[in-house]
C-alpha cells in the first residue's frame, strides 16, 4: 500500500507549528492516524483533505480574506498560499471580491476594452461562470457600431487604460456604467469594477 508521510501532508494543507498539532489530534480523533504515526496511506488522502475542509477556515492575514462573522468552522491562520480565500493571489482575492459586489447589484455582465491576452484569460479564469464577459481588443477590429450593442449588453463596461487598445475603439464607451481603470492587473480591474458596483444605489 503506498504511503505518505504525514507531516508533509499536514504542511501541505498549510498547518504548521502549533496548527500542525491541532490538525494531527483531529485526524486522531476521526481514526484516521494515531499519535506517534510518521506516515498514513495515500487511500485515506481525500478523507483527510474532506475532514479539514468541514472542520477549519484556512484564511491569511489580508483584510479581505478575514473569515465571516457567521463561521462556524474553527480559525486558522495560515501562509497566502493556503488561504482558502485568495490562495495567495491578489487576482483571485479581488475577482472574489468582485463577483459578489457585481451580483448583488444584478450586474452578470461585464464588456472589457483592452487588456493583454494573459490578463484577459486569467480574468475570464477566475469569474469562471459567475460573469459574463466580454472584449474588446484592436485584433477584433471593431468600430463604433459593433461597440454600441456591446455597451448596451454591458451592465459595467471597463476601458482599460495602460493596456493595448486603441483610442478609437474606446470612443464610444461612455456614460454612467463606464470605468477606466488605469492599472493593468487582474486584481485592479477587479477592485475597481467592485468599487464601481459598491457606490451603485
Ligand atoms: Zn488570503
Amino acid at each position: 500500500m503506498k504511503d505518505t508521510e504525514l507531516a508533509k501532508l499536514l504542511q501541505s494543507h498549510g498547518f504548521r507549528g502549533e496548527n500542525l498539532q491541532t490538525a494531527l489530534n483531529l485526524l486522531v480523533k476521526k481514526g484516521l492516524t494515531r499519535h506517534g504515526k510518521i506516515r498514513i496511506a495515500e487511500s485515506k488522502i481525500a478523507a483527510v483533505a474532506r475532514i479539514f475542509k468541514a472542520t477549519f477556515v484556512r484564511h491569511c492575514r489580508k483584510s479581505k480574506c478575514q473569515p465571516l462573522s457567521d463561521e462556524t468552522r474553527q480559525k486558522v491562520l495560515v501562509d497566502p498560499e493556503h488561504c482558502e480565500n485568495c490562495k495567495g493571489s491578489d487576482n483571485q482575492l479581488e475577482v472574489q471580491c468582485m463577483v459578489p459586489a457585481m451580483i448583488g447589484r444584478g450586474c452578470k455582465r461585464l464588456l472589457v476594452a483592452g487588456g493583454s491576452k494573459g490578463t484577459r484569460s486569467e480574468l475570464k479564469r477566475l469569474c469562471k461562470k459567475h460573469i459574463e464577459i466580454r472584449f474588446i481588443t484592436d485584433d477584433s477590429n471593431v468600430n463604433g457600431r459593433a461597440i454600441e450593442p456591446l455597451l448596451a449588453w454591458s451592465d459595467v463596461a471597463v476601458i482599460w487604460v495602460s493596456t493595448e487598445i486603441g483610442h478609437k475603439a474606446t470612443a464610444v464607451l461612455r456614460g454612467p456604467k463606464v470605468l477606466r481603470v488605469t492599472r493593468r492587473s487582474v486584481a485592479a480591474l477587479a477592485e475597481a469594477v467592485g468599487e464601481h458596483c459598491a457606490r451603485i444605489a
